[in-house]
């Protein structure tokens, strides 16, 4: 395969340039993807972190759910950043009426799930796999992991035990937004799927 992984990023919502500027910055050759199309050129997909629900109609409206839940089906790589998370969940709860996801992660996931004053904050995590520091990881009206099934795996955990990380085969989730902390673990181990899938 080409020596740069030619990776996209949904760009319906959302912080779209934060996840490019990390991917570009890892030698990723990146598009902006809004349309079939542009799926389809791709090797891997990041979905980046906003706000579901409206991604989720976004993509609706743009013809993106089926190529997207094809796309997964068929072991495109992909990585969800707390409303890319909520997005891969196969099942979500405190969803807005008739939202969807485009599934593929093994979990339930619940939105918001932080209230109050912990709504949005920053905290050191230990990730299994990962060399070195701890992972500098921001929740901003994060979702967290409330059953892993089977098929899943968890790679990160609050002290309180609750599941912000996982990993599924090509799959990737996590609560928080790495690409605004300058972590790039997490999108390097994305680029190591797709070099995996496609070589
Ligand atoms: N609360 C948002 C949602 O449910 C996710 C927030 C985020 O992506 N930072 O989609």
């Amino acid at each position: 395969m080409a020596a740069r992984p030619r990776v996209g990023v949904l760009a319906l919502q959302g912080d779209v340039r934060e996840h490019v500027r990390v991917l570009t910055g890892l030698g990723a050759d990146v598009t902006l993807v809004r349309r079939p199309k542009e799926l389809a050129a791709v090797d891997g997909l990041v979905l980046p972190g906003g706000e579901s629900s409206v991604i989720d109609k976004l993509a609706r409206a743009f013809g993106m759910q089926e190529p997207i839940r094809a796309a997964i089906r068929s072991g495109m790589p992909a990585y969800g950043t707390c409303a890319g998370l909520i997005l891969l969940a196969d099942e979500i709860t405190g969803a807005i009426a008739g939202q969807e996801t485009f599934g593929g992660l093994d979990v339930v996931v619940a939105r918001n799930a932080f209230g109050g004053q912990t709504e949005s904050f920053e905290t050191e995590l230990e990730v299994a796999g990962f060399d070195g520091a701890p992972v500098h990881a921001a929740f901003i009206r994060a979702p967290v992991v409330t059953r892993v099934g089977d098929r899943a795996t968890a790679l990160a955990a609050l002290p309180d035990g609750r599941v912000v990380a996982v990993e599924q085969g090509p799959l990737l989730g996590t609560s928080f937004h790495p690409e605004v902390s300058g972590e790039t673990r997490f999108h390097e181990r994305f680029l190591a799927h797709v070099r995996g899938a496609a070589a």
